[in-house]
């Protein structure tokens, strides 16, 4: 286990792997890796054609880290032939979310051989790195420094917000637009960077295809499970075994990840994510996530602690999703701070008025935007509802739990 400080704020992230570290590989023990420790653990760069890296990303069902959980492969098949360009996105914007930025700082060297090994099975000649915490750009920036097979490629410090860090917004701002949502869902493949396709993902995404590349099908599929293999970082928080930043093989079951309280809520997936009541039976694979109704979205994981109140941590990041819209659609721009007013409504005591024109209001948002915003907010909030049910029959019999509210979720500054 160790700690990583980050440049943003006085607190540190814990870093930690549950098994074999592949990820996190020197990290657990010496903090950051840089090019000849790099090697020394890996090996060297392995390129490897189109055709192949197609293959083994399917084989390997590589799905995307920054939340969609879209297949790579199939990502990667969609892009022409001709001039295209590569855009790794480490922009995190997911508050709750650490694990890009851990990445960055303590292995950016595997982030770049998945842009390089990107960039040669595309035939790609520039390279852009996007990333808004600035220890991660930093490093990113001198371990560029430290090799020779990064011309064409820059690293670019990106804006600050939940929409501005989802794709279609960092190329945006990439172009020289404002870093928000088009209002036309023009995916990358087709326009991107400069107005050419861009095969744009996640940077755990790229840290992970350098690991394909490296180590084949069988090396790679050595760990995770059958229908996921290889690993993935977690960002884990509050009444956890080991908070902070976790990389764990794919199809451990979450309950290895909190210890006691089996019915407590939890919410996956962070901020456009699911409030479930306990664990049981779930595992750590997209694809099972998804069909539970819980995707593990760019894997933040939360539980509260016991005896305090999850309404107000509701409240407090409904306010806050409301307040990240970015004022182009109207049902998410009027929708979402009218469904933050009815949950905050609930939590002092409103009754069954106050629930059913909540509902109302989540059937009148969701599907209505051009982006994922209003409907991962939805999610989010519905999900408490339906979870929390024996919490809001309490407040509103006596407007309140009595309870401490539940502080764990953290929000940007200024957030509400
Ligand atoms: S859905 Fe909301 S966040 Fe997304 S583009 Fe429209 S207004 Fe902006």
């Amino acid at each position: 286990m160790t700690l990583i400080r980050e440049a943003a704020a006085p607190a540190t992230t814990t870093v930690s792997v549950l098994g074999t570290p592949r990820l996190l590989a020197g990290v657990v023990e010496g903090g950051r890796v840089d090019l000849a420790h790099h090697r020394a653990l890996h090996g060297d760069l392995v390129l490897r054609r189109r055709t192949w890296l197609s293959g083994a990303l399917h084989d390997v069902n590589l799905l995307g880290r920054g939340g969609a959980a879209f297949p790579v492969a199939a990502k990667l098949d969609a892009m022409p032939l001709g001039r295209v360009n590569i855009v790794v996105n480490g922009s995190e914007g997911e508050p709750a979310s650490r694990k890009d930025r851990v990445l960055m700082t303590c292995a950016p060297h595997l982030v770049i051989d998945g842009a390089v090994v990107a960039a040669h099975a595309l035939g790609a000649r520039d390279v852009t790195i996007v990333i808004h915490d600035a220890a991660a750009h930093e490093s990113v920036r001198l371990a560029a420094l430290e090799r020779s097979d990064v011309a064409g490629m820059r690293i670019v410090r990106t804006h600050d917000g939940f929409v501005g860090g989802e794709i279609r917004s960092v190329i945006n701002g990439l172009n020289g637009a404002a870093a928000i949502p088009g209002g036309r869902r023009t995916l990358p493949h087709v326009r991107g960077v400069g107005g050419a396709p861009s095969f744009a993902s996640n940077v755990e995404t790229f840290a992970h295809l350098a690991l394909v590349a490296l180590l084949g099908v069988d090396g790679y599929a050595r760990t995770g499970s059958t229908a996921e293999p290889g690993t993935s970082l977690l960002t884990l928080i509050g009444d956890v075994a080991t908070p902070g930043v976790v990389e764990v093989p794919n199809g451990v079951p979450l309950g290895m990840l909190f210890a006691g309280q089996p019915d407590a809520p939890v919410l996956i997936g962070g901020y456009h994510g699911t409030w479930v009541r306990g664990v049981a039976g779930l595992v750590v694979e997209r694809a099972s996530l998804r069909a539970a109704g819980s995707p593990l979205g760019a894997g933040v994981i939360a539980r509260p602690y016991a005896g305090t109140c999850v309404l107000d941590e509701v409240v407090r990041v409904s306010r806050w999703l409301a307040s990240e819209s970015s004022g182009q659609c109207g049902p998410c721009f009027f929708g979402l701070p009218a469904l933050s007013d009815d949950m905050a409504a609930l939590a002092v005591g409103a009754g069954t008025d106050r629930l059913a024109s909540l509902t109302r209001r989540v059937n009148l948002v969701r599907g209505r935007g051009a982006c994922a915003h209003p409907d991962g907010s939805v999610q989010f909030i519905s999900s408490a509802v339906r979870t929390l049910g024996d919490e809001l029959e309490t407040h509103a019999r006596h407007g309140s739990c009595g309870r401490p509210a539940s502080t764990v979720l953290p929000l940007p500054a200024g957030g509400s």
